[in-house]
């Protein structure tokens, strides 16, 4: 063989009893992946373009794959026997030709991301539906937009079929013509004189671009192409309670299907930013409240900073200690779906007075005389465990 070739299940990465839509769904994914206009100059990806072309012009028609399952690239090698797909001339098989052009890698139409999808190169893709692109728009929200929900207006790009012709590509009171020179099939047959004598091979029509049609008298909106890229803008409520790393789907606002196909969806996905004092751990939000010395022995009636800017007022016990942590129900986020309320948790952090004067200091030792050794428990069980 001339050179080695990768199973065209692997080159798709699809299983060998993959369905047709696994198959075309496979090779849209990688043929944008590998697309040269998303990897300029990048030769390796060329090349895996090519490949990703040639494995699903033979495995998306049921024809060709049902030869290939039989036979391998032998099938479709130019000196093959028995006629593979290009009507080889049966001339020195496995003599290591290699420059056999009858897929369409080699015949696609590098200028355009869409021309594959939208009737570029090869026949299966002119004929077939295909599907519209999802497209994924991030949006950052502040904290409460998060927690309470907002309307936003997002604006993304997307493939709409044109409006001015409906798609067809042809001006207003035309319409596209069958092409003569493929009589609609989009490909033709072609004679070569090569080194091994002549081959026949199938190529791309290039009076139609493949797609069988001729449009005479394009459409000065879309310039015969049948749709356009738009871009749209859309008000979109984010519901409340929405968090970080969560998506909304909205199911067909990606862009549009051809010939048949179904709309892509338009996916939302959102980042939250932070918060300077709140902490979301799924419908719970923590915080940190710092009280003073006094308040913390005595007891105190705190304010509590709530979600929605406003406080309230929480009773903390008499001697409290550092660290202790407090809820308070249902003050949390409302779960998007179920819109049950979480908690708020917050977590008391004692100051220790600082830049006491002489006589707050006084004041001080005269209070910590009075306090004997009896009111300090901690202290007391810690030293009775070093010293037992
Ligand atoms: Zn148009
Ligand atoms: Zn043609």
């Amino acid at each position: 063989m001339a050179e080695e070739k990768r199973d065209y299940y692997e080159v798709l990465g699809v299983a060998k009893n993959a369905s047709e839509a696994e198959i075309k769904k496979a090779y849209r994914t990688l043929a944008k992946k590998y697309h040269p206009d998303m990897n300029p100059g990048d030769k390796t990806a060329e090349q895996k373009f090519k490949e990703v072309n040639e494995a699903y012009e033979v495995l998306s028609d049921a024809d060709k794959r049902a030869k290939y399952d039989s036979y391998g690239h032998a099938a479709f090698d130019p000196g093959f026997g028995s006629g593979g797909f290009s009507g080889g001339s049966g001339f020195g098989a496995g003599s290591g030709f290699s420059g056999f052009e009858g897929f369409g890698g080699a015949n696609f139409d590098f200028g355009d991301i869409f021309s594959s999808f939208f009737g570029g190169g090869s026949s299966s893709a002119r004929s077939g539906a295909v599907d519209g692109d999802d497209i994924l728009v991030r949006v950052t929200l502040s904290f409460e937009e998060a927690v309470f929900g907002c309307k936003k207006e997002i604006s993304f790009n997307r493939i709409e079929a044109c409006h001015d012709c409906g798609g067809s590509g042809a001006a207003k009171g035309s319409s596209p013509e069958t092409c003569s020179v493929c009589r609609g099939t989009g490909r033709v047959t072609v004679k070569q004189q090569t080194m091994l004598g002549f081959m026949q091979t199938q190529k791309a029509c290039s009076a139609c671009r493949g797609t069988g049609k001729i449009i005479k008298n394009p459409c000065s909106n879309c310039k015969g192409k049948g749709y356009v890229k738009i871009t749209k803008k859309l008000d979109v409520t984010i519901p409340a309670g929405i968090d970080n790393g969560q998506r909304i789907v909205l199911r067909s606002q990606g862009s549009v299907g051809m010939r048949g196909g179904v709309s892509g969806d338009l996916i939302i996905e959102i980042t939250v930013k932070p918060h300077s004092l709140f902490v979301r751990e799924g419908r719970n939000v923590y915080c940190e409240i710092p009280v003073s010395f006094s308040e913390a022995a005595l007891g105190a009636e705190i304010d509590v900073p709530m979600l929605d800017g406003s406080t309230e007022k929480y009773t903390i016990p008499e001697g409290t200690q550092t660290g202790t942590r407090f809820t308070m129900r249902n003050k949390g986020v409302a779960d998007p779906s179920t819109k049950r309320r979480g908690d708020l948790i917050f977590t008391v952090t004692v100051e220790t007075p600082q830049s006491l004067n002489a006589q707050q200091k006084k004041l001080l030792q005269d209070f910590a005389h009075s306090l004997g050794e009896m009111n300090n428990k901690k202290r007391q069980s810690f030293f009775k465990k070093i010293f037992k």
